[in-house]
């Protein structure tokens, strides 16, 4: 049984699951009950390979500053806003993806859905870290979607002049792209 989800917060004390499912991993004990517990405030990750959880300190979030350069997947597209994991901080690598939201340009009328999509590598730069939430914006020229996934078939988006074609299905798709969209140099730079 899992209580928390990963990505969640747990407080100490919280009852996170039971230990049949996950072994007890950083920042967490086992209760009595066979029920694994967050000992900090932190984020509820879960390990499904290794079959781990563990509970990722909050100040790990903040470590984060306005201004920041990360590369993040979109996993979610909503109307005005995106959530993606961040992968990498300033080129490098993260342990535990952290979530973020793509926030909108303001006074964007489109809707989300044409500039990012599902599976897409994005660029961003954090604008805010209030309260735990890591806005990104990626409306600066050097900043927006890298690599691209169709929306229809998830295959990779090929640039043709000034359209993105899927090399699968070939869908044209719209996005926020950076110069360098397709490199995978300029991808692997910025991975760290
Ligand atoms: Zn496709």
């Amino acid at each position: 049984m899992v209580f928390l989800k990963d990505g969640e917060l747990a407080s100490p004390g919280e009852p996170i699951c039971v230990t049949e499912e996950y072994m007890p991993g950083e920042n967490v004990r086992l209760d009595k009950g066979g029920v694994v517990v967050s000992i900090l405030r932190g984020k509820v990750s879960y390990d499904h390979e290794r079959r781990i959880v563990r509970v990722e300190p909050l100040k790990l979030v903040e470590k984060l500053k306005v201004g920041d350069k990360v590369l993040v997947e979109v996993k979610e597209v909503q109307d005005k806003i995106a959530i993606a994991n961040i992968l990498s901080i300033n080129g490098r690598l993260v342990k535990h993806p952290k979530t973020a939201v793509i926030l909108p340009n303001p006074g964007m009328k489109k809707t989300m859905d044409q500039y990012v999509g599902i599976g897409d590598l994005v660029v961003a730069s954090v604008v805010t870290t209030f309260m735990g939430i890591i806005g990104l914006s990626i409306w600066r020229q050097d900043l927006g979607v890298v690599l691209a996934r169709c929306n229809k078939c998830s295959g990779m988006l090929k640039k043709v002049r000034k359209r993105l074609i899927c090399v699968r299905c070939g869908k044209g798709e719209k996005r926020k792209i950076v110069p360098q969209y397709g490199s995978i140099a300029y991808l692997i730079s910025i991975m760290g």
